[in-house]
């Protein structure tokens, strides 16, 4: 190793430690542990372990004792607050050899508490005013007992209260910050990419995407996420990488994915995507909506400023709304049938010409569980686009309960909207 040169940090090792009886019997999901492992990973310290201990002091102490022996942080989480089967406030200092004492700042704060609140401070809430020697206090906004973190020989401590909200609130702040502090230059956060898709499944999308990425990936890790509205890829270049060669990597995988292009969409939710396709062209869009009920229109408005393209939206269900509101002639919905592309396209027409929009867009489907035909089974959505005097229809067969079924109708419509829309 040359003498003056930087030689990079290992990387801290956080393992986490998760204390209740309820865990242990499964009364309660360990969520914490999820809570944990996601906001170290992002900090660039990763969980590398993760113990579950029940409300027991001798075993509390020996997880601690355990952690220590690799972890350069070490999370426990539960057992901080005012009842009896509370007790890793007391293990850790009798572990760590930290007497504990009242620690006046925090009494105050919790008998302003209590005043605000219920009235007089209940004895066993002084409990949550103990702090070991030498911990430093981290301020919970969210709740009365504070978080506490105690070092030993440049090994760091940390207990955290069990609720999860209150959790969140720690992690997301003092946690945050003082992992930060003290590891700071150690920290490797990993660098992601995403690449939203939609309209292809899940086994297709994976043959494609591994016939277009090189062979040689690096560090890159990827992960496939799919959900009700498409697949996201997650690329992720975690562990002792710069950020600028993290970079390069992912740009290196973004460009050979381009021959995807049909699918790709570039914002996390495609109404944004369609949104800005319509505010930069200056169009207008009105929307009408059999199965989907309106979640189209709502995904649509759920953006502020919505009011500068969208003219609005019609939900027809009946025959007979097709016809009065939308100008969908009877002969149609006879001779094709209500779940049609024909009355897909004259619904999309009529809505524009109704609400007065510059583009047009329909969904008619059904969406279970009843009402399928062997013919139409349950699932089967016809949606369309009008732009100008163009139109295009589309039909599918979703799988998936009714929710599902919805989801995916209105995601397709905006996809088929997305790739219509000209620049
Ligand atoms: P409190 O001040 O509320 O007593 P605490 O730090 O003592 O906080 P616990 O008493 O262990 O925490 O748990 C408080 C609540 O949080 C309980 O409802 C418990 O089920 C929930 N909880 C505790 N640990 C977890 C966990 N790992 N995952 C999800 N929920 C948890
Ligand atoms: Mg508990």
């Amino acid at each position: 190793v040359d003498k003056g040169k930087d030689v990079p940090l290992a990387m801290p090792i956080t393992v986490a430690i998760t204390v209740g009886d309820e865990l242990l019997l499964g009364d309660t999901v360990d969520s914490n542990a999820a809570r944990i492992g996601r906001a170290f990973a992002e900090l660039g310290a990763p969980v590398v372990r993760l113990e579950t201990v029940g409300d027991e002091a001798a075993a509390i102490r020996a997880a601690v004792a355990r952690a220590l022996g690799d972890g350069d942080l070490i999370v426990v989480t539960g057992g901080l607050g005012p009842t009896p089967d509370d007790l890793t406030r007391e293990a850790v200092a009798d572990l760590l050899g930290r007497p504990l004492r009242s620690d006046p700042d925090l009494v105050a704060v919790l008998r302003t508490r209590f005043r605000a609140g219920s009235g007089a401070l209940p004895e066993r809430n002084l409990r949550q005013a103990m702090v070991p020697k030498g911990a430093r206090v981290l301020p919970n906004a969210r709740g009365t007992a504070p978080g506490l973190a105690i070092e030993r020989e440049g090994r760091w401590v940390v207990l955290l209260q069990g609720v999860p909200s209150e959790l969140e609130g720690m992690l997301a702040g003092p946690v945050r910050d003082l992992v930060r502090e003290i590891f700071g230059a150690r920290l490797r956060p990993p660098v992601h990419f995403f690449v939203r898709t939609t309209g292809i499944a899940e086994s297709r999308l994976a043959e494609r995407v591994e016939s277009l990425l090189p062979d040689e990936r690096g560090p890159v890790s990827l992960a496939y996420l799919p959900s009700v509205r498409g697949v996201d890829l997650r690329f992720t270049v975690a562990g002792e990488v710069g950020t600028d060669e993290a970079r390069s990597w992912l740009e290196r995988m973004d460009r050979a994915l381009d021959d995807i292009s049909p699918y790709r969409y570039p914002d996390e939710d495609l109404a944004a995507t369609v949104a800005d396709s319509l505010e930069r062209s200056g169009r207008s869009l009105a929307v009408a909506e059999s199965c989907t009920g309106g979640l189209l229109a709502k995904r649509l408005t759920d953006r502020a400023g919505a009011s500068q393209w969208f003219c609005g939206g019609v939900v027809a269900y009946s025959d007979y709304s097709k016809t009065e509101s939308l100008g969908v002639a009877p002969g149609l919905l006879s001779r094709a049938g209500a779940v049609s592309e024909e009355v897909a396209r004259s619904m999309a027409i009529g809505v524009a010409r109704v609400l007065q929009a510059d583009a047009g867009v329909a969904i008619t489907g059904i969406a279970g569980p009843g009402g399928g035909t062997s013919d139409k089974p349950v699932g089967t959505v016809c949606y369309a686009v009008v732009v100008g005097d163009r139109t295009t229809a589309k039909t599918k067969v979703f799988v998936g309960d009714r929710e599902a079924v919805r989801e995916r109708s209105a995601q397709a419509a905006l996809h088929l909207l997305y790739r219509t829309l000209p620049e």
